[in-house]
């Protein structure tokens, strides 16, 4: 027996997530400088940071001794004025990845099913199966969930179905009609978690807020990020809002202190700065305008999306695109690991970087 014989199988059998390509990487592996990099590859917030989360983290700095407040009091407590839910209903995460995997630690065991999408968050069937969890992944419909097809997909071995909305890498989202009839059909001892990872940016009369369905839905957990359109990816702050029930088997799973002090101090400043949350949105509509019309005088075929990405057609030869854009110094993000080998994803950037991003992608097509 060797060591590696001894460890968990389904361990064993996992692939690692692909993140996208760090700037650092790129520029060392061309030789290129940092400042030329474009990286629109992580649907991270191009804006920077809240200045209101600077002044917050400075301040925290000084009790970088202490261990931070593992129940998350204050930020708790802001989150559930603004949503309109009881503190106990929220559990916040390392990201709200976290989120995700305190569900499948909670419900899925061995054998156990959980039923995604076909083109979904790769994080989710990651984390199942990590779990010795069984995956069934269910026939997009034009690149979205099919939730009529979802609901049917349910078995007695079902424990957990996840729906994106919108969804990543698509840009995809699913309407307030469609989620209705999806929650009614679902049975009630299998949790939907529902992600809203990129909530804010969406503008569409018909897309439906998650939280309010969680009074009529005990098995409900929507999950929220500070990642995206709060800009704080690096720091790592999610959560997820619940029956206080779910609330309180996720805090049993969830390790202590998941949500560092500096994470806590960034996401209440940020909550409190409206128009830094304003301002992402209005560049992401513009950025997002921006690349769509660039797409069209390049003739390159695109998938509307209601996020802050966007996934464009190059039909048999998306890697070359992808690495002439690393050579002139522009991270995208490949998608063939989501079934969609024809297609990349950009990242909505700054009205430059989707110039350069643009530019870059004209001259490989035409060059
Ligand atoms: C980015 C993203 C998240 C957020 O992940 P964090 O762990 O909060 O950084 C969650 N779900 C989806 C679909 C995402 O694209």
């Amino acid at each position: 027996m060797t060591l590696l014989d001894h460890a968990v199988q389904a361990v064993k059998e996992l692939r690692p997530y692909q993140p996208g390509k760090p700037i650092d990487e790129l520029a060392r592996e061309f030789g290129l400088a940092v400042e030329d990099i474009v990286k629109l590859a992580s649907n991270e917030n191009p804006l920077g940071p809240s200045p209101k989360a600077i002044t917050a983290i400075e301040k925290a700095l000084k009790e970088l001794t202490r261990y931070p407040d593992g129940n998350g009091f204050n930020l708790k407590k802001i989150l559930s004025e603004k949503l309109e839910v009881a503190p106990a209903q929220i559990t916040l995460g390392n990201g709200s990845s976290d989120i995700l995997e305190f569900i499948v630690k909670c419900f899925v065991n061995d054998g156990d099913e959980v039923v995604v999408s076909q083109h979904a968050f790769a994080i989710y069937g990651l984390v199942a199966k990590m779990q010795g969890g069984v995956v069934t992944q269910v026939p997009a419909k034009n690149w979205g969930h099919d939730l009529e097809a979802m609901a049917a997909a349910i078995s007695d071995k079902t424990k957990v179905v996840f729906v994106t909305n919108p969804n990543n890498p698509t840009g995809t989202w699913n309407t307030k009609a469609e989620v209705d009839a999806f929650l009614a059909k679902v049975p009630k001892h299998v949790v939907v978690l529902l992600d809203e990872a990129y909530f804010e940016y969406v503008h569409k009369p018909d897309y439906p807020n998650g939280i309010d369905y969680l009074k009529d839905y005990p098995n409900l957990v929507v999950t929220r990020t500070f990642s995206k359109a709060y800009g704080l990816a690096s720091l790592r702050v999610g959560y997820g809002i619940s029956s206080e029930e779910l609330a309180d088997l996720m805090n049993r799973v969830r390790p202590p202190f998941n949500v560092d002090s500096l994470a806590l101090a960034a996401a209440e400043a940020t909550l409190k700065d409206d128009a830094y949350v304003r301002q992402s949105i209005q560049l992401n509509d513009d950025g997002m305008a921006q690349l769509e019309q660039g797409f069209d005088q390049l003739n390159v075929k695109w998938i509307p999306s209601v996020g802050n990405f966007i996934c464009f057609e190059v039909t048999g030869k998306a890697a070359e695109i992808y690495q002439g854009l690393l050579e002139k110094g522009v991270i995208v993000r490949p998608v063939a690991g989501y079934e969609m080998p024809d297609h990349l994803r950009v990242s909505i950037g700054t009205y430059e970087e989707n110039e350069t991003f643009l530019l870059a992608l004209k001259s490989l097509l035409q060059g």
